[in-house]
């Protein structure tokens, strides 16, 4: 057989292939240039499932000369030396992605670099090349078209466009948390999903996960002559189904690391349901020389050239803050006094279940003595089972005024007769519970349109359940459309409720639901199962244990139990 040396057109083709695995992997490259370009500002938008992307930034830009070079394979201004390999600090090195991304699209770049003209270069499918002159502000736009049209085998492989998105979506929400002080903006067509201001990483971590979550999120901090560790983690008290709420950054680039995800595992151990997930943004900062990043060609995994120990490092720190979370039941000591023994968190005490209001008296008794717990009024979930005991226990007379509330657990109150502790979460469960069930059965849930609507996909035998039984779920105001084979889409949630859920927490919400049905088999939803639905929606859309309330917040709260 002869054997030949491949036209570049094959081989940049090939390596297309290693780098863009779908239409994520284009954004992901693009915004890492318009990163190491030292933009302050990255918009990105796309359409039909990145099928169209554009990228645009207020970077360095490229002068004629550099764009001509910078769409050729190992083309790059970023490293020049195989000595620099082992000390990068740009996210890119590899001279490959525009090349790539050429390679398989219709390609446009429409650059300005400061005291040189703006220009155009097209391409299509890497070839037939049009230099143009352009009109723009320094800075760089990339927009692809048609991504993979020359490569029918990839196209193939290629998920539903609302698959693709999500990967889209998750791809900036990286860069824009690596890189807190630079603002992103991300549109599908032409509608805003995020446009986030240079912010702390706190405010960013924020926007990105979600502001409920964030203000409970726990500093991390570790430092030794080799390796930084800083960013935020979860508390005891809050888990998630899934691992989409864990980031991980290595010198700022995201990774995918099993090693990290076992350390971060192994952290939580002690403090969180075995089937259960935190969230966490971990930034690792470590000597270049300590790590190799080029392990592979979408440069997502790393390896430390001491695994161990960064495990080891990881697995403490979160273990240490962790347990210098007060427990639910902590009080505040006297100052003279040291802590002792580390508090257990809530959930290994009660297999997490809620803490009910009367388990605050037993281990901590010396500390409220003073109030009589004899007293305090029971807010268990019990929902009334007919109309008649429905608030027998209360007059109108009797109204709880609030006082404070006590690790932002409990609302401390008074009524008439004495003194109540009332367990936050609970309360507004069975709140929530209450509203829903009467908006239910009068067909008027209170729905509460998502900004962006959340898009989820399932099996054949999971999405046959949300499709069979998505009425029944709007009846309580949970609003979820089709969307294509196997997908939904979350539109609205119950808005009558303590809280507003956030689009993943409703996907989440969605997925627990689902679970439940499929547990009892097929055929109509029995009333139990109903009532079950219900108090998961009651209990999701609740104000959690550990929210801090404000004073109008605790009197909402009280004037619905009155
Ligand atoms: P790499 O990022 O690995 O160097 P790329 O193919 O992604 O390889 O980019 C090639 C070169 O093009 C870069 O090294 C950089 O000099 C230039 N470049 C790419 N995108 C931009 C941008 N948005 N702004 C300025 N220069 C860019
Ligand atoms: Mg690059």
């Amino acid at each position: 057989m002869k054997i030949k040396i491949l036209p570049a057109s094959v081989i940049d083709k090939i390596a297309a292939g290693e780098v863009l695995q779908r239409p994520a992997s284009a954004v992901k490259e693009l915004v890492e240039n318009s990163i190491d370009a030292d933009a302050k500002r990255i918009e990105i938008s796309f359409e039909a499932g990145g099928k169209t992307i554009t990228v645009s930034d207020d970077g360095s830009g490229m002068s004629e000369e550099e764009v001509k070079l910078a769409v050729k394979r190992h083309a790059t201004s970023k490293i020049a030396t195989d000595e620099d390999i082992d000390k990068i600090k740009t996210m890119g090195f590899r001279g490959e992605a525009l090349a790539s991304i050429a390679a398989v699209s219709r390609f446009s770049l429409k650059t300005k670099r400061e005291g040189y003209e703006a220009i155009e270069l097209k391409l299509s499918g890497g070839k037939s090349a049009q230099l143009l002159p352009a009109a723009r502000a320094r800075g760089t736009t990339v927009t692809i078209k048609d991504i993979f049209y020359n490569t029918p085998a990839r196209k193939k492989f290629l998920k539903t466009d609302a698959t693709e998105r999500k990967h889209i979506i998750r791809s900036v929400e990286l860069a824009a948390l690596s890189h807190p002080e630079i603002s992103f903006s991300l549109k599908e067509k032409g509608n805003i999903l995020f446009d986030l201001p240079p912010d702390s990483l706190k405010e960013r971590t924020g926007n990105i996960i979600g502001k409920n979550l964030s203000r409970k999120l726990l500093g991390i901090e570790f430092k030794n002559p080799y390796i930084q560790l800083s960013g935020y983690i979860s508390p005891p008290e809050v888990s998630f189904l899934n691992k989409n709420r864990i980031y991980f950054f290595v010198n700022r680039r995201p990774v995918f690391s099993p090693l990290l995800m076992h350390a971060t595992g192994r952290g939580y151990l002690q403090f969180i349901p075995p089937n259960k997930n935190p969230a966490c943004v971990i930034n690792i900062n470590i000597k270049p020389e300590f790590v190799d990043v080029n392990v592979h060609p979408a440069k997502k995994e790393v390896r430390f050239v001491n695994q161990q120990g960064v495990h080891q490092i990881l697995s403490k720190v979160i273990t240490s803050k962790l347990q210098d979370v007060p427990g639910v039941f902590e009080v505040e000591e006297a100052p003279a006094k040291k802590k002792k023994s580390r508090p257990k968190p809530s959930y290994s005490k009660n297999s997490g279940s809620m803490p009910s209001q009367n388990r605050i008296a037993e281990p901590r008794q010396k500390y409220i003595d003073s109030i009589d717990l004899s007293r305090a009024r029971k807010f268990t979930f019990t929902p009334p089972s007919t109309p008649e005991n429905k608030d027998s226990s209360h007059d109108d007379k009797d109204k709880i005024i609030p006082f404070f509330q006590w690790k932002n657990k409990y609302v401390v109150g008074h009524d008439s007769k004495g003194i109540v502790i009332i367990d936050q979460h609970t309360a507004w469960e069975r709140i929530n519970y209450e509203k829903l069930k009467k908006e239910a059965s009068s067909r008027k849930a209170a729905a509460q349109g998502l900004l962006i609507p959340e898009v989820v996909e399932y099996e054949r035998s999971r999405a046959g359940i949300l499709s069979r039984h998505a009425g029944v779920l709007a009846q309580y105001g949970l609003i979820i459309e089709d969307f294509g084979p196997g997908a939904f889409k979350i539109t609205a949630v119950p808005a009558s409720t303590a809280k507003t859920l956030r689009g993943e927490e409703a996907a989440d919400m969605v997925e627990s639901i689902i679970s439940l049905i499929e547990k009892t088999g097929k055929g109509p939803l029995k009333e139990e199962l109903m009532d079950e639905i219900l108090k998961l929606i009651a209990c999701r859309s609740s104000i959690m244990a550990g929210d801090s309330l404000s004073m109008d917040e605790m009197r909402k709260m009280t004037a619905n139990l009155n």
